[in-house]
Order: C-alpha cells, then structure tokens, then sequence
C-alpha cells in the first residue's frame, strides 16, 4: 500500500480532529485505515460493519457503485460476484485488471452490506458517502474516468434523474463519467428491453476503460 501523503486535506471525522485549527493531513494508508475501522452505522448493518473498498493513488478508473451484496460481504473483494462477472464482462477486462488497484479502484456510496429488503438489498446507508468519499476522491488524484454504476451512484453525484435516459445520453457525460445501469440479474432483462445498451453503449464504454487504463 502506498504511503505518500493525501494531497488534498481530508474530512476528519475522527475525535481528535474536533478542533477546527488542528492539522488534519495524514497519509493513504492512516485515511484508509480510518476506514476499514469504521463502524459509525453499524447498529443499522445486520451483518455488522465491514468496509469493502479497493483504492490506490494511481488508480485511473474508478468504479462508483452501490453497496456490497452479501457474498461481497463475506469475501471482503468488491464485485466477487456474479455482477461482477457482468461488470467485468460490460468493461472488457480481465480479473487480474479489476483488481489491480494500482490502476482500477472501487467505492460504493455506502462500503458495507446494507441487508435486505422487500425488494432486494437495502438502499446503501445515507452517511457512508458524505462521511468517506470527499476525502477518499482526494487522495486519488490520477482517476481519469468514473463509472456511475446503478442509479444511486448516478443519483449522488448527477442529482435526481432516471437511469435509462442518462445511459442512453452517456455521451454527454464523457470524457469524465460514464453512467450504467447496475449489472445484477435485473440488468438482463433491462438489456432485451433495450438493446441499444448492448450495440452501442458497451462498445463505447470498452474503448473509455482502455483509454482511462491505457
Ligand atoms: S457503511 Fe460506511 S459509514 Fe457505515 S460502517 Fe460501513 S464504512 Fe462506516
């Protein structure tokens, strides 16, 4: 893990930064730590805390989704999953180059296992984002593309809006964002309903992760 200083100066949260005039600047690998340690919504997690996050100073593509599903939970590897294997899949990579966090880094609006709900998995935990991603985006400087996986991501950082008409419109975001819907199982059924996704937005995206890679 790297050990270079965080450029920017971080959102402490932590106690000892409750003085507004103390020097908040630390490494990586201390504002990282702070975050695998993180516990602050656990009474709300029904599995408990356990922040699933892949970061590097060099990463260039970021990959800004929802939360880890229950396998991802366990494993403690984002998108070691069937959506992952979609995902991966979508972007034209390998394994080996999603997980190199030198190069690729993953941080979803909220980094633990929300639960279940009617529906599927819970909405990610509200705080996670505001509490880690600022300083967390910071202290990745070399990102050049961010995918916006599933509308959560895309509700954050575009504001309210619908999923299918943003993916449709994904030129308009580039060079920097690229939206997509989120690569569950639901993602098939969405991809017959518009099969547009398949012949012109996948190939588009291929060719922005090699360039972000390249
Ligand atoms: S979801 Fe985020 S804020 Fe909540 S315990 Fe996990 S890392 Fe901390």
């Amino acid at each position: 893990m790297a050990r270079a200083a965080v450029a920017a100066k971080p959102r402490c949260l932590a106690p000892r930064c409750a003085n507004p005039t103390s020097e908040t600047v630390e490494t990586f690998d201390q504002l990282v730590a702070r975050v695998r340690a993180c516990t602050a919504c656990a009474a709300e997690l029904p599995l408990g805390a356990r922040p699933v996050i892949q970061v590097s100073p060099h990463a260039r593509l970021l990959i800004a989704s929802q939360a880890p599903g229950s396998k991802v939970h366990a494993s403690g590897r984002p998108f070691d999953d069937a959506s992952g294997d979609r995902l991966r899949a979508w972007m034209g990579i390998d394994a080996a180059t999603f997980y190199d966090a030198r190069r690729v880094a993953t941080l979803p609006m909220a980094f633990c296992y929300p639960g279940r709900g009617a529906g599927g998995d819970r909405a990610p935990p509200r705080g996670c984002a505001a509490r880690w991603r600022e300083s967390l985006l910071a202290a990745m400087p070399e990102v050049r593309l961010t995918l916006l996986v599933g509308g959560y991501a895309q509700a954050h950082v575009l504001g309210a809006g619908a999923l299918t008409p943003r993916v449709a419109a994904y030129r308009a975001h580039l060079p920097a964002l690229f939206p997509l819907p989120h690569p569950s199982w639901r993602s098939q059924s969405w991809m017959r309903r518009n099969p547009w996704f398949e012949a012109e937005v996948l190939p588009a995206l291929r060719a922005a992760v090699a360039g972000a890679l390249g």
